[in-house]
């Protein structure tokens, strides 16, 4: 084990103060992806700036009808919460998919974003691999890449993000809020995660020292029909081979208003905007359902061992999309 300072932090400026003071140091939520990975010796801070006694762990809900969600609101909480599960029922859905109920319960929304890639050879401090030493290679590429991307990857990295609860908030045009020394700002919840490209060791768009303080669910998707899917290896406890999430709003026979994510698909929710582009103002059907999500998928590439992801990935969308047709227009 590795000695490392701990700072308990009182309030906003004194986290960004005992961070900034100490180079290397982790902010420290539920701790149950950053504990996992000291003990592996993946991650060896120099500081844990423990922010769990700051006032984040409320779900309020702001005049504009809005939802503001605390960056410590326990997943299972979130999942549980009655206006979540009535106006944007998607991310109940993918929160309730994602790891077991104790992890649920230690979990905080902050954290749940900030998790990192379960990629074998990041955690495993033997092999090589550029996200873990930047420089020393990729392991997944010519080894085992099951579970790895098949959309937006590079040279440098394949790794997927592990997130369930992240994809449904890429569909759901959630922002995320973050406070550093320059203040605050928000930014998409779609943009807050990075593809790889020379830099896989950035997972996010976060700058060095920023906090994530809240998740802000935007009240144009409340009360839309959403919903998540996710394909697993078995019925609980594993993270996902594809999933999807979706959000649709079908008035006078058109689709009126369309969000579509993957998950496990890149080294990022993969928001599908060509997707979105084709279905946006034509008739809700399943061939036109079909016919999208190719044509978003056809920008895939997918490696030796994962084609299989494509037509799962197809078939989850195709799905999920149908359901959330309402009867009514049914074709
Ligand atoms: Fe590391 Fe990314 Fe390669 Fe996995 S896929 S070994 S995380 S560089």
């Amino acid at each position: 084990m590795e000695s490392f300072a701990y700072v308990r932090a009182g309030s906003l400026a004194e986290a960004a103060e005992a961070f900034a003071a100490h180079p290397g140091a982790r902010y420290l939520g539920g701790g149950t992806n950053l504990v996992d990975l000291m003990k592996l010796g993946v991650e060896r801070p120099t500081a844990l700036v423990d922010v769990t006694r700051l006032p984040l762990d409320r779900v309020t809900e702001l005049p504009d009808g809005s939802l503001r969600i605390g960056a410590l609101v326990r997943n299972s909480d979130l999942a549980a919460h009655p206006r979540v599960r009535a106006g944007w029922p998607a991310l109940s859905q993918a929160l309730l998919a994602g790891a077991s109920g104790q992890l649920r319960n230690a979990a905080t929304t902050g954290g749940n974003l900030l998790q990192r890639t379960r990629c074998p050879y990041f955690q495993d401090v033997s092999k090589p691999c550029n996200k873990r030493r930047p420089g020393s290679g990729c392991g997944a590429l010519d080894g085992v890449h099951r579970d790895h991307a098949v959309l937006g990857h590079s040279e440098q990295c394949i790794a997927t993000h592990p997130s369930d609860m992240a994809v449904a908030l890429a569909a759901l045009d959630a922002e995320v809020e973050l406070y550093g020394t320059a203040g605050v700002r928000r930014v998409a919840a779609a943009d807050f995660h990075r593809l790889p490209g020379a830099h896989p060791e950035r997972d996010t768009v976060i700058d060095p020292g920023e906090l994530v303080t809240a998740v802000v669910l935007p009240a144009a998707s409340a009360g839309v029909p959403s919903a998540y899917r996710k394909a697993r290896d078995r019925a609980s406890y594993a993270f996902a081979l594809a999933s999807v999430a979706a959000v649709l709003e079908v008035a006078d026979g058109v689709v009126a208003r369309v969000g579509l994510a993957f998950g496990a698909l890149a080294h990022r929710p993969w928001r599908a905007r060509a997707a979105e582009e084709a279905l946006r103002g034509g008739a809700p059907t399943r061939a036109a359902f079909e016919g999208a999500v190719d044509l978003e998928l056809a920008a895939a590439r997918p490696l030796r061992d994962n084609a299989y992801k494509l037509p799962l990935a197809r078939n989850l969308a195709v799905d999920v999309l149908s359901r959330l047709v309402p009867a009514e227009e049914d074709a």
